[in-house]
């Protein structure tokens, strides 16, 4: 007798080019697929899965899936064209080509259609779902403290951000750097969640009392730490400290100059005087040289 027996009569020696048994009909390819349900991939978070498929018929099972519809790049199958033999199962990876994603892109379904032997047995279709993992977008760009006073209290500014993705976004942190006047609001409780298409603000805060010209630098701003998303954000933050403390390396790197508006009476010299260095003016301060004081100022 050639071929090999039918496993589940056990009555019929089967040829390989047969597709059902002659004696109890039963099919030859019988492939089942697990997970049944659908499969999904995420972006960042789950971007690969396995698949497993039972060849349960009596004959080896050549299978290769090919999306319905318009054929996708996004998804790929590693190998894409395999054979299971008889009562044996094989496991294939399902891989997101990430790099593929457009930008817009949040969530679609594909359907594969699994080919056996060259036919597509009935109900055997694989169903993938990609959806963008965590997506976070700046909705601040920078932020400008603008001018404040020594002594004065700290400025507040919202810093906002959002997540574009499908999946919940976690902040895990957001870190002030440039110096200690730079803070972010003390009752901010980290991580935080951030649901798909929504956003977050948070305040953060530049107090004068704790400026340091010489520690302030030029990456000032804020970092911000995701604890599902690998590439953290910065947001610079500037602002102009208005102080009266003229350091040495003000005075080196801009003029410094005296403007004077007095008034001479007979009761001697009177008026304002203010200093301004470069576009940074101060408040007027009050002089006055009463007339008993003119003689300190002949020479002789
Ligand atoms: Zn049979």
């Amino acid at each position: 007798m050639n071929g090999t027996e039918c496993s589940k009569c056990r009555q019929w020696y089967l040829k390989n080019n047969d597709k059902y048994c002659g004696y109890c009909g039963s099919s030859l390819i019988s492939v089942d697929i697990e997970p049944s349900g659908e499969i999904i991939l995420i972006s960042q978070i789950a971007p690969r899965k396995k698949v497993k498929f039972n060849n349960t018929g009596n004959a080896d099972a050549h299978i290769r899936l090919e999306c319905i519809g318009t054929a996708t790049d996004l998804i790929r199958f590693s190998p894409d064209d395999f054979t299971v033999r008889a009562g044996m199962q094989d496991e294939i990876d399902i891989i997101l080509d990430e790099d593929k994603l457009p930008d817009d892109f949040t969530e679609q379904e594909f359907i594969f259609r699994c080919i056996v032997n060259n036919e597509n047995p009935k109900d055997k279709n694989l169903s993938v779902k990609v959806k963008t993992g965590p997506k976070p977008v700046l909705l601040t760009e920078e932020i400008d403290f603008g001018e404040i006073k020594k002594g004065d209290i700290p400025a507040k500014r919202t810093l906002e951000l959002g997540n574009k993705g499908a999946t919940p976004l976690t902040l895990k942190d957001v870190r002030a750097a440039g110096g200690n006047h730079l803070q972010v609001e003390k009752d901010f409780k980290f991580p935080i969640k951030i649901s798909a298409n929504k956003g977050i603000k948070i305040q953060v805060l530049w107090d004068s009392n704790l400026y340091n010209s010489e520690t302030g630098s030029e990456q000032a701003g804020f970092h911000i730490i995701y604890g599902n998303y690998d590439k953290p954000d910065f947001i610079s933050a500037k602002g102009k400290a208005l102080t009266f403390d003229v350091t040495q390396d003000d005075i080196q790197k801009n003029i410094l100059e005296l403007l004077f508006d007095l008034k001479g009476t007979s009761g001697g010299l009177a008026g304002n005087v203010r200093a301004k260095i470069g576009e940074w003016e101060s408040e007027p301060k009050k002089l006055c040289f009463p007339a008993s004081m003119n003689q300190l100022f002949e020479t002789p």
